[in-house]
């Protein structure tokens, strides 16, 4: 009988361990402009304490080099020595759509020159608003810019607007009306969450299987402010944090899509689109009326 339970047991453990899904995190826009809560020292000491404190193995911070002002240096040595990836995300985050691919081009490099000073630079690159370039000389020439200069292409595969939950958020203290910061933080996970499931659905659906996905998130106060909330509800629905290094393996990375997209869904989102879904690419909360409406119900209670 014990040895049935014990048998019984092992197989759960089994199961359990190979449906676990498994996410990574990644925080663009770093060292992103302090606006209000936090100044940008405290934020970056709160973000690296709620990682540590929430057994988050290694993030990335994908940084715009054009900030680079002392703070800001300072922003991301604070992220480096803590362990974290520090990588690309352009010199000033141009929009792909309106740029040459030569100028574009030389963003990148610029940004490459100033960023790989860091420790724990890695040659991963994150395109600015998902945009890999809207005709097929852009696209393929930056592609080849990459793999040139050894570059991986850092995509996403988990998108969401909370750079929009920020505004709200911050546009709220400004005028001076208080928060609930319980109600906010519920309101944060859960409309991450949705987006979260909404996607890995939509992978296994096209793909089969869960891959190992990468967030999008920002460098914001409320990233240092929640990031432990959303990644306990994440492993209480079963998921597993990795090393972004490790999301980097999954056989999507080698994913190219042969279509040109003026605005890019992520790549689970390419992958729908190139299995013939044309609708829903994006989840429904990657809207800012939504998200005002949701914010003024569930965290203002108007
Ligand atoms: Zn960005």
């Amino acid at each position: 009988m014990k040895l049935k339970l014990a048998v019984s047991l092992f197989v759960i453990f089994c199961l359990n361990q190979s449906q676990a899904k498994e996410i990574a995190i990644t925080f663009d826009d770093s060292p992103r402009h302090a606006t209000g809560y936090f100044d940008g020292k405290t934020r970056a000491l709160k973000l690296i304490e709620q990682l540590k404190q929430h057994d988050v193995p290694q993030v990335a911070f994908f940084s715009v080099s054009s900030r680079l002002d002392k703070e800001g240096i300072e922003r991301l040595k604070l992220y480096a020595n803590a362990g974290h990836v520090i990588a690309n995300h352009t010199h000033n985050h141009p929009n792909f759509n309106q740029l040459t691919l030569a100028q574009y081009q030389e963003n990148f490099l610029l940004a490459d020159e100033k960023l790989s000073t860091f420790k724990n630079y890695k040659k991963w690159f994150r395109f600015p608003y998902l945009r890999e370039g809207d005709t097929q000389e852009k696209r393929d020439g930056m592609r080849k810019t990459l793999a040139d200069n050894g570059y991986l292409n850092a995509y996403i595969t988990l998108n969401n607007y909370d750079w929009h939950i920020e505004s709200l958020f911050q546009n709220t203290i400004k005028q001076g009306i208080a928060i609930d910061m319980q109600r906010m933080s519920q309101f944060y996970v859960e409309q991450l969450i949705d987006s979260i499931n909404y996607y890995d659905e939509l992978a296994i659906k096209h793909l089969g299987y869960s891959p190992k996905h990468v967030l999008l998130l920002h460098e914001m106060d409320i990233s240092a402010l929640f990031i432990g909330d959303l990644v306990t509800e994440l492993r209480k629905q079963g998921w597993k944090i990795i090393p972004v290094e490790d999301a980097y393996t999954d056989k999507i990375t080698d994913y190219q899509t042969t279509r040109i997209f003026k605005f890019n869904p992520g790549r689970v989102g390419e992958i729908a689109r190139d299995k013939g879904q044309k609708k829903n690419l994006w989840h429904h909360s990657l809207d800012e009326k939504y998200l005002e409406q949701k914010f003024n119900q569930q965290v203002l209670m108007q």
